[in-house]
């Protein structure tokens, strides 16, 4: 399904954008709903940080819990439920998860509403949150403390090289320690980018083809090819408009973005997610039969291996990082 538009972009609000995946279009969309009294349904991590669910934010302060991609699949609860009580009161809603929860909505829901928009992310695949679980114990356990939040997209090294950023608060001095783990060493994101952990219905991913939303939000992959002006390494975003409410909540929003449009072949190009579902591992069965029986140090012994990438690639990376390492230290910046 050929969206009607499609963009390169970037929130101007720098602070906002380090503190998003892509390059924070998520929040523009959401504060310009925020601004019409509406009210924003995302995702955010539980209070103990165990799992991630569905919440409703109806002030700006509200969206940095909604702000960045968690990696694992997000309880729905009722949402679906309070979504349609939101409708018919008559607010402004904007719903924002995965394809398949933006479908599971919308065939909830059963007729349409004038206002509501959905805005799905490209999805590679939802993680198990028993896999999340197990992690997050195993990490307290390791730094003898308790996770306090967790950023799956931490742009510490750059937007491509993005790695898990954890707080945790040491026990017993109550101390908070911050530790930045590199998506390639991180044993959980091994394990996520090799496929082995994703739902089942990941693997046939019926959202590929029935797309039900307004919008669809994604990163921009391969940005640097496509249009080099619009890639400062700090993250941009892909847009693609599927519907006329779609594109006229996008230009109404887009006065704080920087953007560019661009064709569906380039803007897919790096992010066939978009278009078609992950091979599923020959060894994912086995996969949770061995999370079920083995602790955590042996399961990510033997699935958390390292993720190959060409000497070419890790050349390049390396040097952009050491770069980016030197003029942040030049520029007394965050290091
Ligand atoms: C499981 C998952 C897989 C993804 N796979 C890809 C991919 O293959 N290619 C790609 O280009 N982009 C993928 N994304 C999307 C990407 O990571 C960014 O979320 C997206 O580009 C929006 O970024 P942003 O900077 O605009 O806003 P951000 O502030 O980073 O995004 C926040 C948005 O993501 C939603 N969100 C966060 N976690 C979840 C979750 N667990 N389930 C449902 N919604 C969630 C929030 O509700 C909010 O709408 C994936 C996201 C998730 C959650
Ligand atoms: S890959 Fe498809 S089925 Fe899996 S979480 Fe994403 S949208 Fe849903």
């Amino acid at each position: 399904m050929k969206p009607e538009k499609v963009y390169a972009c970037f929130n101007k609000d720098k602070d906002v954008r380090l503190s998003s995946s892509s390059g924070a279009v998520f929040s523009s969309l959401a504060e310009y709903v925020l601004n019409k009294n509406g009210i924003v349904y995302g995702v955010t991590m539980s209070e103990d940080c165990y799992s991630a669910e569905f919440i409703a934010v109806t002030d700006r302060s509200g969206l940095t819990k909604l702000r960045g991609s968690k990696y694992l699949q997000a309880k729905v609860g009722d949402t679906f439920k309070k979504v349609k009580v939101e409708l018919q009161a008559g607010k402004l809603v904007l719903f924002t998860g995965t394809g398949c929860q933006v479908n599971g909505l919308k065939n909830f829901l059963g007729k349409d509403y004038k206002n509501l928009i959905c805005v799905d992310v490209i999805c590679h695949g939802a993680p198990s949150p028993a896999l999340w679980r197990e992690y997050a114990q195993y990490q307290e356990k390791k730094m003898r403390g308790k996770l306090k939040s967790i950023n799956f997209r931490c742009k510490d090294d750059s937007w491509a090289d993005f790695g898990m950023k954890e707080v945790i608060k040491s026990i017993p001095k109550n101390k908070m320690k911050k530790y930045f783990i590199s998506k390639d060493n991180d044993s959980y994101m091994r394990m996520f980018l090799q496929d082995y952990c994703l739902r089942p219905s990941c693997y046939e991913c019926t959202a590929k083809k029935v797309k039900m939303s307004d919008l669809t939000i994604a990163d921009f992959w391969g940005i640097n090819n496509v249009a080099p002006d619009m890639d400062d390494g700090l993250g941009t975003s892909l847009v693609l408009i599927r519907t006329a409410k779609g594109n006229e909540l996008f230009e109404s929003a887009n006065r704080n973005m920087k953007m560019k449009e661009v064709s569906y072949e380039d803007g897919v190009k790096g992010n066939p997610a978009e278009y078609k579902s992950c091979a599923r591992p020959s060894q994912r069965d086995k996969f949770f039969e061995d999370m079920r029986t083995m602790g955590f140090d042996d399961l990510k012994e033997k699935y958390a291996v390292p993720i190959q990438y060409s000497l070419k690639i890790r050349v390049k990376r390396k040097i952009k990082t050491t770069v980016k390492r030197i003029l942040r230290v030049i520029g007394g910046g965050r290091e």
